[in-house]
C-alpha cells in the first residue's frame, strides 16, 4: 500500500549480521618453529648426530640416578665446580649431619665426572637447614664456593620445607614437566639447568639440562643457533628431540665433549660428527 507523504516511514527491517568465522590465534612455539626451521635448512641432522654418538657411546637406559632431594643438593653443589669436588662436599655433609634414613644408591650412568658417591643415608636434611652457616661452609668448603652454596643449600631446604611440610620432593612426580620445572626454577639460585637435571634423572621426565660440553658440542655442531643464550636453548631442546630421545642425547653429549670435542684442541678426526659439523666447515650440510 503506498505511503501517504508526511507519514513516518517504517523503519527498514534490520540486515541479518554477518556471522563472522571466530578468528583462529596463532600460538608460536618457538621451540617447534627452530625444529621445523632446523630440518628445513639441515635436513636429518638431528638423527645424525645422536645416531653418530649412539655409534661410540651406545644408547645407555635411563635408570634413576639418587633420590630427589639428594640429587638437588649435589647439583647445587656442582655449580661451578667439578663433579668430583661436589661429591666430596655431598659426602662432607653426610659425615656432618648423619641421619637414620636408608642408605642410597647413587647411580651416576656415564656423564658423569666424578667417581659416583659411596651407598649411604642421605644426610639429614633438617640439621643442615639450621646448621651454623659458618659452620655449614666449613663443611662444603672443599667442593668449592662454599660461601656462596651454604647460603643457598639452606634457602632450598627452607622453602621445600615451608612449602612442602618435609624435604621430600617425590611430589614433583605428579606434576607436568614444565610446571615442576617452573616449580623449582622458582627457588633462588635454581636455574632450568638444575631443575632439569634433577627431573630428567629422578624422574625420567622430558627436560634436557644443558651443561658446558653439552653447549659445546651442540654449538659447535649447529643444533642450537649461534646467539642463542643457554636459557633459550634449554627451550629449543625441547622441539627437537623426542621426550624418549632427551636422556640419551644428554648423555652423549656430556660424554662427547668430555672425551673427543674438548675446549681447546677438540679431536675431530675421532669424531663421527665431523662430516656435518659446521665448527669445521662453516658450509657443512
Ligand atoms: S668435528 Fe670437531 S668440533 Fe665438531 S663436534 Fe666433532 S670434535 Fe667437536
Amino acid at each position: 500500500m503506498p505511503i501517504a507523504s508526511g507519514a513516518p516511514r517504517p523503519a527498514p527491517a534490520a540486515r541479518p549480521k554477518k556471522t563472522q568465522k571466530p578468528r583462529k590465534r596463532r600460538f608460536s612455539d618457538p621451540a617447534a618453529s627452530y625444529a621445523k626451521r632446523l630440518e628445513r635448512y639441515r635436513p636429518g641432522l638431528v638423527g645424525f648426530v645422536l645416531d653418530g654418538l649412539a655409534s661410540v657411546y651406545g644408547r645407555e637406559a635411563w635408570q634413576r640416578r639418587l633420590d630427589p632431594t639428594s640429587e638437588l643438593i649435589l647439583t647445587i653443589l656442582t655449580q661451578n665446580s667439578a663433579d668430583i669436588n661436589a661429591e666430596v662436599a655431598f659426602e662432607a655433609l653426610r659425615r656432618a649431619y648423619p641421619s637414620n634414613l636408608p642408605a642410597e644408591v647413587h647411580n651416576p650412568g656415564s656423564g658423569w665426572g666424578g667417581f659416583g658417591l659411596s651407598t649411604a643415608p642421605p644426610p639429614d636434611w633438617a640439621a643442615v637447614e639450621f646448621a651454623p652457616i659458618e659452620e655449614l661452609t666449613n663443611v662444603i668448603r672443599p667442593g668449592g664456593l662454599a660461601n656462596q652454596k651454604a647460603p643457598r643449600l639452606q634457602a632450598t631446604l627452607r622453602r621445600i620445607r615451608e612449602e612442602r611440610g618435609d624435604y621430600s620432593l617425590e611430589f614433583l612426580a605428579a606434576m607436568p614437566a614444565l610446571e615442576a620445572r617452573a616449580w623449582l626454577t622458582s627457588i633462588n639460585g635454581i636455574g632450568k639447568k638444575t631443575a632439569s637435571i634433577v627431573l630428567l634423572f629422578c624422574f625420567g621426565m622430558p627436560l634436557f639440562p644443558i651443561d658446558r660440553h653439552v653447549e659445546r658440542v651442540a654449538r659447535r655442531v649447529g643444533l642450537i643457533p649461534p646467539k642463542a643464550t643457554i636459557d633459550d636453548a634449554h627451550d629449543l631442546f625441547l622441539g627437537l628431540l623426542r621426550p624418549d630421545q632427551m636422556y640419551e642425547a644428554h648423555v652423549n653429549l656430556i660424554q662427547h665433549g668430555r672425551k673427543v670435542c674438548h675446549a681447546q684442541r677438540p679431536e675431530h678426526e675421532r669424531c663421527p660428527l665431523l662430516e656435518r659439523c659446521r665448527y669445521v666447515d662453516p658450509k657443512a650440510p
